[in-house]
């Protein structure tokens, strides 16, 4: 069976589901071929923050196609919510990152001075111990200070997922594993088992997964599992009004604990180590939290490219095709369905992407 369309996007996580999302909403005839439940999905074990502060050190165009994402959200949520019905739980009261020493308050300090002169200013600031504590109950002696951006934000990034899924309807097709891709000069034919789409673009969003299917239409996605633990703890009252790096009280009202970094391959196992001493760094923050009890605890596997930066290129060898990954689908996912789809559609990127042509890598594209 044949289907054809304006537009693929293979992967149905939070890039390729956004990217589809927006260019649906533009007018076009969109597929989303999603592999299903066997396939790693960092879309659905994150953290939910709508970061900004600290995105984008040492790269200008990352720290400033994220605010235009933070700036883009707004409207993201505001067009899923009145199509599905579904709330984000999109918030961007500022973000609060907390430093436990002088050298780590020193750090930051230098970090976000170093960004405010690359990028311009957004209005960050740090925090000393008494101006943090005036604006945050109950922290812990060891907080040295904080920095706070008035534009960071966080939202329930499995809502998000369930919106941009429900308001594709059918163009989402879950259990759809890309096989095969066929390139020739004017269209892209994907094979999923018997059933062949067809369309003049192609969008490889799918995760972990692009690294095999980039190579077929000529783009190269050298992306590797980084892998991240979360604690939930059980619902609590009130702790805090903002989300933090480290820490996020969701509407419901548990509160998320992370962030761990660990290279262990496509491993998804947690382990206690690691886990505790996410536990003390934050219980060390928020003391209070020794009491509340933990209800869910994961890991899962971020998708990272070799500097850590998005990916973003149309093929050389096959124009209509195009590459679209980063480490951070929740915070992108404004601009990703509200300029990037648009783009892709156009078929042409905007400017402020070509720093992420994955040439930087200084590896040749596959043929
Ligand atoms: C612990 C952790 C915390 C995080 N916290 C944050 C955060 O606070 N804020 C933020 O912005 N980001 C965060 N992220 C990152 C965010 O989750 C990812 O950037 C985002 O989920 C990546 O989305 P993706 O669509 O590229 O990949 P995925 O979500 O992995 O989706 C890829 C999809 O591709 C599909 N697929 C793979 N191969 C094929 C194939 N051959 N055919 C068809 N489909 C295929 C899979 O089924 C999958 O659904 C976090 C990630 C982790 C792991």
């Amino acid at each position: 069976m044949s289907h054809i369309h304006d537009l693929i996007v293979i992967g149905g996580g939070l890039v390729g589901g956004a990217i589809a999302w927006g260019a649906q909403a533009k007018g076009a005839s969109v597929v989303l071929l999603d592999e299903g439940d066997i396939a790693f999905r960092a879309a659905r074990g994150n953290f939910g923050l709508v970061w900004v502060q600290s995105k984008g050190a040492g790269m200008p165009p990352y720290a400033h196609w994220t605010r235009q994402s933070a700036a883009l959200w707004p409207d993201l949520a505001a067009s899923l919510r009145a199509t599905t019905g579904v709330d984000t739980a999109l918030h961007q009261p500022g973000g609060l990152a907390f430093c436990l020493s002088d050298d780590e308050y020193e750090q930051r300090e230098n970090m976000l001075r170093r960004m405010h002169n690359e990028s311009g200013d957004i209005g960050t600031r740090m925090l000393s111990r008494q101006d943090v504590r005036a604006m945050v109950p109950g922290l812990g002696d060891k907080v040295t200070g904080a920095s706070f951006c008035p534009i960071d934000g966080h939202a329930s990034p499995l809502h998000l997922l369930r919106a941009l899924h429900q308001a594709l309807g059918p163009a989402y097709r879950p259990h759809q594993r890309t096989d095969r891709i066929d390139a020739t000069p004017d269209s892209f034919t994907v094979h999923c088992g018997t059933t062949r789409y067809i369309a003049p673009r192609i969008v490889i969003a799918a995760g972990l997964g692009s690294r095999d299917l980039a190579p077929l239409v000529g783009l190269h996605m050298p992306v590797a599992p980084l892998q991240g633990q979360i604690i939930v703890t059980e619902r609590i009252r009130k702790l805090l009004d903002y989300p933090t790096h480290l820490l996020r009280q969701t509407d419901e009202g548990t509160v998320m604990l992370g962030d761990s970094q660990e290279d262990v391959g496509f491993d998804l196992s947690t382990r206690v180590a690691v886990l505790q001493k996410i536990a003390d760094r934050n219980t060390q923050i928020f003391p209070a939290l020794k009491q509340a009890s933990v209800i869910r605890m994961w890991a899962a596997l971020r998708v990272m490219s070799p500097d850590g930066f998005p990916v973003y290129q149309q093929s050389v060898r096959y124009p209509g095709a195009f590459a679209a990954t980063c480490h951070s689908g929740v915070t992108l996912a404004g601009a990703h369905a509200l300029a990037l789809a648009p783009a892709i559609l156009a078929g042409t990127l905007p400017d402020i992407l070509s720093a992420f042509a994955s040439t930087r890598f200084g590896e040749s594209i596959a043929a």
